[in-house]
């Protein structure tokens, strides 16, 4: 019984590195969504200021049209300066041409600043879009370096599988199954081992004379309380 209980105490070790790189293995597509949602936002940042250029530069050009279209009627008007008759006509184009370079110089200053505002979106968005691009390489870095990991990984957890296989195959079928079943009921942990009376796997007091027992490993003995098997492993 020794050798079998040695067996399992040391199939169950095999069983906690499995668990430890499937637990590995689960994190991975958490951390992959984690990057994906970063690079989102990032490009509907870059986006986002894109777009306020865009209807800034379209304003402007609006802006620029208007002063165009002023320009022209300032030119019609001083033509016609000269075709005027009276003095009156004459005072009443000169007006004109007077409120339409007013505008004109309202409209100018707007499209100053419309331009300083462009001009500062710009940096934003420059610096922005070369955030993106290199957050875009760096997770595509990352991304690959997971994926090698994951298959290297999931290589580790077959070999462990079948090393696993290979030594409870030696051990009696009903021992196995036991054991299996407490790896699944007993959070991956079948086999305990016993120091001053205590369950090292549920931490309740054994009987003195079920302790003396265990410390033998001359059979199979369950945990009156949490029901895993006992083996016995003298701590130096
Ligand atoms: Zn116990």
């Amino acid at each position: 019984m020794e050798q079998e209980l040695k067996t399992i105490y040391e199939a169950q070790k095999i069983d906690i590195e499995i668990a430890e790189n499937e637990r590995k293995v689960l994190l991975s597509p958490k951390k992959i969504e984690e990057m994906d949602k970063e690079i989102k936002e990032t490009r509907d940042k870059v986006e986002k200021e894109k777009q306020i250029i865009d209807e800034l530069e379209k304003e402007r050009r609006k802006k620029e049209k208007e002063l165009d279209v002023e320009k022209e009627k300032i030119k019609k008007y001083e033509s016609r300066l000269y075709e005027v008759k009276t003095n009156k006509e004459y005072q009443a184009l000169l007006k004109e041409i007077e409120g339409a370079k007013q505008t004109n110089d309202t409209t100018e200053e707007e499209i100053i600043i419309i331009m300083e505002k462009v001009e500062e979106w710009k940096k934003d968005y420059d610096s922005s879009l070369a955030h993106l691009k290199k957050r875009e390489k760096e997770v595509e870095t990352e991304k690959n370096k997971l994926e090698k990991e994951m298959s290297s990984i999931d290589k580790t957890i077959m070999k462990l599988k079948q090393e696993k296989d290979n030594l409870l195959s030696i051990i009696d079928e009903n021992l196995r199954a036991t054991y299996n079943m407490l790896i699944e009921k007993r959070n991956g942990i079948a086999v305990v081992n016993v120091k001053n009376g205590l369950c090292l796997g549920c931490f309740m007091n054994i009987p003195p004379q079920l302790f003396i027992e265990v410390t033998r490993n001359k059979q199979l003995i369950k945990c009156p309380s949490c029901n895993r098997i006992f083996y016995f492993i003298e701590e130096v």
